[in-house]
């Protein structure tokens, strides 16, 4: 008898989930309010932003071609034809995903569902009450609200609305120093925007190594208006001309700024608040994450989460390898989500990416690790490209000469981590990178030098190894 089983939500985690357990031969029925899947990713996320991303790093190139004698006009900026690409590249997405649905024989349904039971759902407007062996919750997570700014003011912005471009703002504020804000800030500051973020920590991106940051802290300085930090919003007032925005620096000073719009890019909340989830034994901690085994399973047998709402990293890839995973619980198999790493990639111009263990997270765990950094100044690529502002890094087990991570930042870096993800899961050592011949000339040269670096050996820097006493 093939498992009958339900997957609550077609994002990334929630699609993948379905297509695979189709593919293992159960009968699936997939349940999400839109049309086709694609979830937040799709729809609202990862494609459409970076759909705006390359509108914007084709203004910022063909701006910074004059360096290089090569000078065009200013740019006429069509938001309706912006978005109607934005809109034909989603939709060509969901649609495929549409096929991929009806090839597989999955039921479809559009709807919210709730539970009945730990086995049964129902499902607005149109199904219920259905009965499934298994059912995985993939219902994704939303935009976190700010208490000071919760005005409701169309001025104010989350992601969802600004990836819609209601129009060019004069000035705009991003509140959040996090990947999402500066992704959008980067658009509308390309698109002619005066840009300012306002963080509350003392720099962008937390949790990426500082010397990653630094690059794109310095490039943002100059495209932006303004990098504020160690500064919270504490009130935010539409006065009709604009929104007047009180700004609260870390000894307590207060001033007002006016900005056009202000966009609200602070993290997100997972979906975890379903109807008659509480009918069930799955538990949900502290920060509204369901709780799984490493199998991903509740502690309802019968239910499974994955995805932004069963937890950190929320990221679209994360949630697809977890959907394999849970799929894979479900048929019997003894599984667990352990990955050595999961990468991380950041947009922006330039790209910061990294995998496996970062320098920082080392530091706080104590650990003791070598870092081999190869700066892009010394790329023959970069040189071409004309950015050199650059680094790839191995951070690097002393004892053993195992790649514990990467981190990579500079334009592309985002396809380059690929090669730093395969060398940590594959327990690759620092030789096995230096040893093997990369194409010249290209950036992914500085990922075997960076090894070469670590034996005091690149060929593009001159860096001796410390004799060891
Ligand atoms: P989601 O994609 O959130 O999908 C959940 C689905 O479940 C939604 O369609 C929702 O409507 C549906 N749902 C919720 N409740 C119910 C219910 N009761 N019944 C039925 N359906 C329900 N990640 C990356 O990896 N790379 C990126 O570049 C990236 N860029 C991003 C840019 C932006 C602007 C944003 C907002 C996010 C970005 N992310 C990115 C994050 C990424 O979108 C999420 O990590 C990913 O979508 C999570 O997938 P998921 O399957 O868990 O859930």
């Amino acid at each position: 008898m093939s498992k009958n089983i339900a997957v609550i939500g077609a994002g990334p985690g929630g699609y993948a989930a379905a297509f695979y357990a189709a593919d293992l031969g159960m009968q699936v029925t997939l349940i999400d309010p839109e049309v086709n899947p694609g979830g937040v990713c799709l729809y609202r996320g990862c494609i459409p932003s970076k759909a705006l991303l390359h509108i914007a790093k084709v203004i910022d190139e063909a701006r910074h071609a004059s360096a290089w004698g090569l000078t065009f006009g200013e740019p006429k900026i069509d938001l309706d034809r912006m978005r109607g690409f934005k809109h034909s590249v989603v939709q060509k997405m969901a649609g495929g995903n549409g096929q991929l649905v009806k090839a597989r024989k999955i039921t479809y349904i559009q709807g919210m569902a709730s539970f009945v039971d730990a086995t049964t759902l129902q499902v607005e407007p149109i199904a219920g009450p259905l009965k499934f062996d298994s059912i995985i919750i993939a219902t994704g997570s939303h935009p976190t609200k700010v208490p000071n700014i919760s005005i409701d003011s169309p001025k104010v912005l989350d992601s969802t609305s600004a990836l819609d471009l209601p129009d060019i703002p004069k000035r705009l504020l991003v509140v959040g120093g996090g990947y999402i804000g500066l992704e959008l800030g980067s658009v509308y500051a390309a698109l002619g925007s005066n840009v300012s973020v306002v963080e509350m920590t003392d720099g962008l991106l937390q949790g990426a190594d500082r010397d990653l940051v630094r690059f794109l802290h310095q490039r943002l300085e100059k495209k932006f208006e303004a990098l504020m930090f160690e500064t919270k919003v504490v009130g935010v007032k539409d006065d009709k001309t604009g929104l007047k925005v009180t700004l609260e620096g870390k000894d307590g000073t207060k001033r007002e700024e006016s900005y056009d719009r202000v966009l609200v890019s602070v993290g997100r909340r997972p979906n975890s608040k379903i109807g008659g989830l509480d009918k069930t034994k799955v538990q949900i901690d502290e920060r509204g994450f369901i709780k799984t085994a490493p199998n991903r399973q509740t502690d309802e047998p019968t239910i499974f989460a994955i995805g932004d709402v069963a937890g950190e990293p929320m990221l679209a890839h994360k949630a697809s390898h977890e959907a394999r995973v849970a799929v894979e619980a479900i048929e019997g198999q003894k599984v667990a989500f352990e990955p050595a790493a999961i990468p991380a990639v950041v947009f922006t111009d330039p790209e910061i990416a990294w995998a496996g263990l970062t320098e920082t997270d080392a530091q706080k765990q104590g650990r003791t690790v070598e870092i081999a950094r190869f700066p892009w100044a010394a790329s023959g690529r970069a040189i071409t490209l004309d950015r050199t502002d650059g680094v790839t890094k191995l951070v690097i087990d002393p004892a053993t000469e195992r790649v514990l991570g990467v981190g990579i930042c500079g334009p592309g870096a985002g396809e380059l981590i690929s090669e730093g993800v395969l060398a940590v899961e594959m327990a690759a050592l620092a030789t096995d990178l230096k040893l093997s011949i990369h194409p010249h000339p290209t950036t992914s040269e500085t990922v075997m030098e960076a090894a070469e670096v670590f034996f005091g050996q690149a060929t593009h820097v001159y860096r001796p190894k410390k004799k060891q006493d």
